[in-house]
């Protein structure tokens, strides 16, 4: 038999089917080969092997009895460790989270058990999802399966190491500022930040609530597109959750056809800060698009320049007032200052605080109540969101010319674990082509577009809020014209990784 944890979710989805394999084959699989491989890459920082077992039990029995079953049924996922789950402990990546065990489920978990897909585990995130690399994990680093010595991106490094590494077919991840994207770029797989309120947010642990958005991780754009599926559609427990159709992102995904798109190439989204390896994949990326039949335009958009300041305010002053609700009081890590014999509430929180933060988490906290702080507020948060509107309204008027943009994902592939962990400003430049989707709310997709010095590149699309379908055409139809000249995905060509007995 084919190695069950190489194949796509859509062939499994067809052999699942066809009763050719069991969902519990198929679980097992991937328990099997996380318990192989993750000592190395530490992409989970929980494997629920009984419950995912069970689950695919529930679900195989279920086709036996004849019964209607969703695509997806029987696949399994890797859900990141921002998300909910009940039973399942949830940290964020975070020490003041550590022994938290949700007593409900977020919503995209609900939908994950609903249409039958078993949920291996949590996969390891930057502390509260700050970073680009997962180094800001209170748990350790996860690494890169293409490299071992490099970081797997941020902060959803878990969930695109997993899909990488062969440990799931599927990952969820969630997007405030790339943590989708830049991944997916680097280790060489798919990501999607579906449109802002595409996908409920309840039961996410909330960093920045006008920029998060959960979406798919996956190695093929039609896998992408069938777990969006899964996950999208409105939930009345998201006060931001769109009460609109999903559009048909899986016809889009299987139509893959460039003929007459109108792509723009952002300006600003290229050019020097961007590594030579990324911009030379990316100019061949055009080139194939634009023989492909679309045309394509270089575009300008120029409040994007004051993307990541703007970001680099909303975030903090968001997350300052998330994150106030880890007071020690109501959940996970309580410890008063040592030397108090009996500390007062305010004793308590500022020790547990203290201990159970990292440097980024504090930095940003520090950042985001100043920037919050009366007689600031105007200048900081207030310009802000003045910069927001600009960078939303640069977008409307492209998009009145164009039905995608394109970029790289990412200004560089990954870099060695350490490189930039002491120099904050260098992690934030990461960001710079993802952000303006957060900003404006838009969607974004990240394809693989091969490598640079034996390390991944991505390639970026933005679409138009709520046009989530014309990222899964453009993305699928670049996906296949580099897999006619590669012979198949570039994950294919991800080296072995040492197999621990
Ligand atoms: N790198 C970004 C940050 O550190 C991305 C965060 C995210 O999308 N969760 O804020």
């Amino acid at each position: 038999m084919t190695d069950l944890t190489r194949a796509t979710a859509a062939h499994l989805s067809e052999l699942l089917a066809k009763g050719d394999v069991s969902s519990r084959e198929v679980t097992q699989a991937s328990l099997d080969r996380i318990a192989a491989v993750d000592g190395e890459i530490h992409a989970f920082l929980q494997v629920s092997a009984d419950s995912a077992l069970e689950s695919a039990d529930a679900v195989d029995a279920a086709r036996a009895a004849g019964e209607t079953l969703a695509p997806l049924a029987g696949v399994p996922i890797a859900v990141k460790d921002a998300l909910a789950t009940r039973g399942i402990p949830t940290t964020s990546g975070a020490k003041i989270l550590e022994g938290w065990v949700p007593p409900y489920d977020a919503t995209v978990v609900e939908r994950l058990k609903a249409a039958g897909m078993p949920i291996l585990g949590k996969t390891n995130l930057d502390e509260f999802a700050m970073g680009s690399s997962t180094e800001h994990s209170a748990y350790g680093p996860t690494r890169n399966p293409w490299d071992t010595n490099v970081i797997p991106g941020g902060s959803g490094g878990g969930s695109a190491a997993a899909v990488a590494a062969f440990e799931a077919p599927l990952a969820i991840g969630s997007d405030t500022g790339g943590s989708i994207r830049q991944p997916a770029a680097v280790t060489g797989t798919v990501g999607i930040k579906p449109t802002y309120g595409g996908v409920s947010r309840y039961g996410l642990i909330a960093l920045a609530s006008s920029l998060d958005q959960i979406g798919p991780v996956s190695r093929t754009v039609l896998d992408a597109a069938l777990l969006h599926e899964v996950i999208a559609g409105h939930d009345p427990r998201d006060s931001t959750s769109l009460n609109q159709p999903v559009p048909d992102i899986v016809a889009a995904a299987k139509r893959a056809d460039l003929n007459g798109v109108r792509i723009g190439i952002v300006k600003e989204l290229g050019g020097d800060g961007f590594d030579p390896g990324v911009r030379a994949r990316f100019d061949e990326a055009v080139a194939l698009v634009t023989a492909a039949g679309a045309d394509v335009v270089e575009v300008s958009c120029p409040s994007f320049v004051h993307a990541l300041a703007a970001y680099y305010l909303v975030l903090p002053s968001e997350a300052s007032s998330n994150l106030a609700k880890f007071d020690a009081m109501r959940f996970g890590l309580r410890q008063g200052p040592e030397d108090v014999s009996a500390p007062s509430a305010e004793e308590v929180m500022a020790s547990t605080r203290d201990a159970g933060f990292g440097d980024e988490v504090k930095r940003r906290l520090i950042l985001g109540t100043y920037a919050l702080s009366s007689g600031y507020y105007d200048a900081y948060y207030g310009s802000a969101q003045k910069v927001r509107t600009l960078i939303a309204q640069d977008f409307d008027r492209v998009f009145a010319d164009v039905d995608v943009l394109m970029s790289p994902t990412a200004p560089t592939p990954a870099w060695p674990l350490g490189a930039k962990l002491d120099d904050p400003m260098a992690m934030y430049l990461q960001d710079i082509a993802t952000i303006p989707a957060n900003l404006a709310g838009i969607p974004g997709i990240s394809v693989p577009a091969g490598l640079t010095d034996g390390l991944p590149v991505g390639v970026q699309f933005l679409a138009p809020a709520m046009a989530d379908d014309r990222l899964y055409n453009a993305g699928a139809a670049l996906e296949r014209l580099l897999a006619q000249q590669w012979g198949g995905y570039l994950i294919e060509q991800a080296p072995e990784l040492e197999v621990a007995r």
